[in-house]
Formats: structure tokens, C-alpha cells, sequence
């Protein structure tokens, strides 16, 4: 990664990346196109089919052996890095190559946590050691978006974009808000941070974030699935730069959560990975962080991936689990996928989960998700809202907490174990996705017997109203 030249305000952005072995290409085998690095572009202008970052790795410094990034957690201050090897993304920077070291944008995310989880592992019946929870509710803004945002606001930095922008369910808008007034352009002023999100939909915590970071905040009249659509429409007309899982750079800082899984591991690979799907950014960057390292020869094997949908947005589950949709290479049959959106269509069904934050109907990265299904051997479970609440609970009960889309993935991992799909010795991961405090509206009502069901939850501990006198408190205490 030499020879870039330096970012100067006037230069423009196609003389930074002359010399950047990363580009773009179609995802699509049979059509293979590819894209200059700085264009702005989110599908393939052949095909229609979504792009993917590459790399020519000759040109790349790649590590002979993952072991290479034990000495980047010692960072010092002082380092030449040290501001990158603190941050959970760019401590892996040699695997997602595409810019200089002095361009990268951090905050200080990815500094998560993997912990192993006995009691919750007995609770869901795994033998002791197997289960561990990936917390990217740990990141600055409470969710893994954090780790796709630090590359995503790279590439915005060197395009010279000054105006971001996205559709959320919440967590991306916390976490595009909070980078933009991070990120100072090439004048020296903070990025303008522009988020659509879902009419009431969105959960207090969520837009309390993007509210006091500072972004120009729109309630739009409509879902998750509108907004989407709305702002994949019109960004470059209305001058902002996409910052959905669309852009494919967000994917690229999302791989980075499964290198820091297999660093925790001590760069064993585990033998499951657990994900609650919603718009499929993570079930995609997971898919290619895991096939990039063994044709890099970094691993000999790949994790099998479960991804989780919530009953209420399923479509991922019912085309790959009832459907039959396959990857098949690439040659995926897409009038499947417009005939069972059609299909919901006239029926009138869009998304409604609690877990607001996987309530999407129509997930932008599916032929993604569906190559990593294929190369993971990886297969989709659906948890209804109440067995999500359960699985929410019991991390909080036996963890450090998550919010309902996180629980999706223990939800799922304990109908694997019923199945017994997943047998109690095998290393399970379980994503964590987004921080418990995040959506504690859901968390309260769960264990207050008010929730939308109107039934306490199964691992409900509801408060208990006490009069302010000793008798009483004895008595509170006595039940
Ligand atoms: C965005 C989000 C998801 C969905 O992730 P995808 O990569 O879009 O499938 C799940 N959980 C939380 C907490 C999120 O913020
Ligand atoms: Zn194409």
C-alpha cells in the first residue's frame, strides 16, 4: 500500500487511488465487471448485480500467518499506528487494503468483547466451553455498525464527500451520526449527517443518538423498506453519499468482527457462527471475511453460518429454507425472489418484529447472504418475537445484555441444539449485535407484563410495588 498519492484538497479523488490494488467488481460470476475503486457506484453497470470490493492481492502486503496481528495488541500511543492498531477494524488492515494508513478514519471502535458463556451454554443445553458471545454492543455508538462506519467514512473522506447519508432501523443512523461529527473533511468542518428512519418504528435509545450527535434526522412516513428504498433512489440526485450495507466498503470494516473472533480464539476456527439477519450486511461481509482468508491460506476451513430471521421479517427464511432459493454460483433463479416479494405484496405483508432492528422485508444484500450460505454450508432458522424476548433475557441474565435482534441469534442457536443441528461440543459464536441499552422500553415491559403479547416473558423478573415501611419491605422480601 505505497504509492498513493497524498489527499490534497482540489486534487481529484481518481488521482488518490491510482495506485490502489483494491476495486470493484460485479458479484455476479458470468458477468464479472469491474469498477474503478473510486466510482461511485452500488450496483454493476452491466448487470444490475451488487459489487464487491477486491483486491489485487499481489500487490498487497498480506501476513503470512494470522498470528502476525498478536504483536498490533500491544499498541502503544506512540507507535506509528498506534491510533490504528487500538481500533478493532484497522488493527487488521493488510485484509481490507483499500487505502493508506494515514487515511483511515477510526473512533475507536471494534474494541469488543468475545466471552465464553457457560451458564447461558447449560441454560440452552451446550457443554461447558462451547458457547461465546461476541459483544459489538461494545462499540462507541452501541452496535456493530461501528466497524462497517470506520470504512465507509474512509471511502467518504476520499471521494471528498461531505454529506452522508442512510435509511435505519436506528443503529446506523446512531452510528452515521456519530462518525460525522467525528470526521472532519479536507476543510476542516465535521460531516453532515443525514438519516432516514421509520415513522414510530424506531426505538427511543436509537433515535435519542442520532438526535444528540447532531445529524439532520427524518421521520419518514413509511418502514424501514420505504426509507430504503427512498434514500437508494435519489442519494446522488440529492447530493449524499450512501452509507447503507449497500456500500460495499461498510462490508468490508464488518469482516473485521470475524477476525476478531478468530483472535480470540487464538485463530482457531469455530465451528458455528450465529447472526440474527436482517438487511444481511453482516451474513455477507461474514461469508467473504471467512473465503478471503482461506484462499489467502490463512485458514483451513470455514465456520458454518446460521443466520436468524425474526417470524415477522422472514424472507430469507422462506426462500432459502421452504423455496429452495440457492446461490448456485451465482445463477441464482431472481424471479423467485420478485414473484415471493410480489407475492407480499398483494398480501399486504411488510416486516413487524419487536426486534426493530431486523424488521426488514426486503434485505439489500440477499444474493450476498445467499454466497455465504453456499460457501459456509450455512443455513436460516426464524424465532417468533416472544422465543427473541426469551433469548434477550437470558443474555441479560446470564451476560452483559443485548438488545432483542442480538437475542435472535440465542433464540436460534437453542432450536439448532433441539434440532440437533448443533450438537453440545461444538464451538459455538453468538453474535451480539447491538448494547442492551439501546431498546430498554422492550427490556422493562418484558418483565412487567405489559408487552405487546400481554403476557410476562418466561424469564420475567417484574418490579414489585412496596409501601415505604419495614413491614412491607419484609414482606416484598419474603415473596
Ligand atoms: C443492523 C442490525 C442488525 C441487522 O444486521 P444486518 O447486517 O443488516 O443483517 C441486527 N442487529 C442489530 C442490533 C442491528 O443494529
Ligand atoms: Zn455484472
Amino acid at each position: 500500500m505505497t504509492g498513493l498519492a497524498l489527499p490534497v484538497a482540489g486534487v481529484s479523488p481518481k488521482m488518490l487511488f491510482m495506485k490502489s490494488p483494491a476495486y470493484l467488481q460485479c458479484i455476479t460470476p458470468s458477468c464479472g465487471n469491474t469498477h474503478d475503486i473510486d466510482e461511485v457506484r452500488f450496483d454493476c453497470a452491466r448487470c444490475g448485480s451488487l459489487l464487491d470490493v477486491r483486491y489485487d492481492w499481489s500487490q498487497c502486503d498480506v501476513p503470512k500467518s494470522l498470528a502476525f496481528f498478536d504483536a498490533r495488541r500491544n499498541f502503544s500511543q506512540h507507535s506509528e499506528h498506534g491510533r490504528l492498531d487500538r481500533s478493532g477494524v484497522w488493527r487488521f488492515r493488510e485484509l481490507l487494503p483499500f487505502a493508506r494508513p494515514d487515511d483511515l478514519v477510526t473512533i475507536g471502535e471494534g474494541q469488543t468483547v468475545l466471552q465464553v458463556a457457560d451458564d447461558l451454554g447449560r441454560e440452552v443445553g451446550m457443554h461447558a466451553g462451547r458457547l461465546y458471545l461476541q459483544y459489538e454492543g461494545f462499540n462507541p455508538s452501541g452496535s456493530f455498525k461501528d466497524n462497517g462506519m470506520a470504512a465507509a467514512f474512509t471511502m467518504a473522506r476520499l471521494l471528498n464527500r461531505h454529506r452522508v447519508a442512510c435509511a435505519s432501523t436506528g443503529n446506523t443512523s446512531a452510528a452515521l451520526a456519530l462518525f460525522a461529527n467525528q470526521t472532519k473533511t479536507s476543510s476542516g468542518q465535521a460531516m453532515e449527517a443525514i438519516v432516514l428512519v421509520g415513522g414510530d418504528r424506531i426505538a427511543p435509545g436509537k433515535l435519542s443518538q442520532a438526535l444528540d450527535y447532531g445529524a439532520k434526522t427524518l421521520q419518514i412516513d413509511g418502514d424501514f423498506d420505504v426509507c430504503m428504498r427512498l434514500v437508494k433512489e435519489h442519494a446522488e440526485t440529492l447530493n449524499l453519499y450512501l452509507m447503507n450495507s449497500l456500500n460495499p466498503f461498510r462490508l468490508e470494516g464488518q469482516k473485521t468482527i470475524m477476525y476478531r473472533v478468530l483472535e480470540a480464539m487464538r485463530w482457531e476456527v469455530p465451528d458455528w457462527i450465529v447472526v440474527p439477519g436482517g438487511n444481511l450486511g453482516n451474513t455477507s461481509a461474514f461469508g467473504k471475511a471467512f473465503v478471503e482468508l482461506r484462499d489467502l491460506g490463512l485458514i483451513d476451513r470455514l465456520p458454518r453460518l446460521a443466520v436468524i430471521n425474526a417470524q415477522g421479517a422472514n424472507t430469507l427464511h422462506e426462500l432459502f429454507e421452504h423455496r429452495g432459493l440457492r446461490y448456485s454460483n451465482g445463477n441464482y433463479d431472481s424471479a423467485k425472489v420478485a414473484s415471493f416479494y410480489e407475492e407480499m405484496d398483494r398480501n399486504g405483508v411488510v416486516a413487524d418484529t419487536v426486534a426493530s432492528a431486523i424488521e426488514i422485508g426486503h434485505p439489500v444484500n440477499l444474493p450476498k447472504a445467499l454466497r455465504s450460505l453456499e460457501a459456509t454450508r450455512g443455513l436460516v432458522r426464524q424465532a417468533c418475537d416472544d422465543d427473541i424476548l426469551d433469548g434477550k433475557a437470558l443474555v441479560g441474565r446470564y451476560g452483559f445484555g443485548c438488545e432483542p435482534a442480538s437475542g435472535a441469534s440465542v433464540a436460534g442457536l437453542r432450536l439448532l441444539i433441539q434440532e440437533k443441528i448443533i450438537s453440545p461440543d461444538e464451538r459455538v459464536v453468538c453474535i451480539l449485535t447491538g448494547h442492551g441499552l439501546k431498546d430498554s422500553g422492550t427490556t422493562v415491559n418484558y418483565h412487567s407484563s405489559s408487552c405487546a403479547t400481554n403476557h410476562a416473558g418466561s424469564y420475567a423478573n417484574p418490579p414489585i410495588k412496596t409501601k415505604a415501611d419495614l413491614a412491607s419491605l419484609k414482606k416484598a422480601l419474603a415473596g
